[in-house]
Order: structure tokens, then sequence, then C-alpha cells
């Protein structure tokens, strides 16, 4: 799955949304997340990204690795 990470946080620009076939990115109170259940791996939401917050989860700085946690922890509430 891909995931959203700490450059998003109290910026929300929300390219993404428009760009993701499946419809799987969500809005929180700070950051918009990924659904890793509904994310079909495409990559389109990665470039449009201006704040560059959006990684492969393989990818993701050793830093931002929560940012995985929290997002399966903000689906698992729904
Ligand atoms: Fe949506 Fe594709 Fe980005 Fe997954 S990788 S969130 S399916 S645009």
């Amino acid at each position: 799955t891909y995931v959203i990470a700490q450059p998003c946080v109290d910026v929300k620009d929300k390219a993404c949304v428009d760009e993701c076939p499946v419809d799987c990115i969500y809005e929180g109170p700070r950051n918009l997340y990924i659904n890793p259940n509904e994310c079909i791996d495409c990559g389109a939401c990665e470039p449009v990204c201006p704040v560059e917050a959006i990684f492969y989860e393989e990818d993701l700085p050793e830093e931002w690795t929560w940012f995985k946690d929290a997002s399966e922890d903000f689906f698992a509430q729904v």
C-alpha cells in the first residue's frame, strides 16, 4: 500500500484525492490517510502531491514508518 506521511500534516492539499481511481484516500483531523485495504498500489497519487508526502510503504523514510501504523489505526476505528 501507499502511505501518506508527515509533509501532509496541516497541509491536506487533496490533489491526490482527485487522482485516486478507487477513492481510497480519506480525510483525518490533521492529514489524509490512504485506506490500506482499498489501495490498489497504482501509484497515481504519489507524483501529484505538492509536498511529496506519499510513499510506497517500503520506501517510507525511517522516521515516518509510524504513519503506516497510524493509518491502520485510523481505519480500524471506522
Ligand atoms: Fe489510490 Fe493508487 Fe494512491 Fe493507492 S496508489 S491511494 S489506489 S492513487
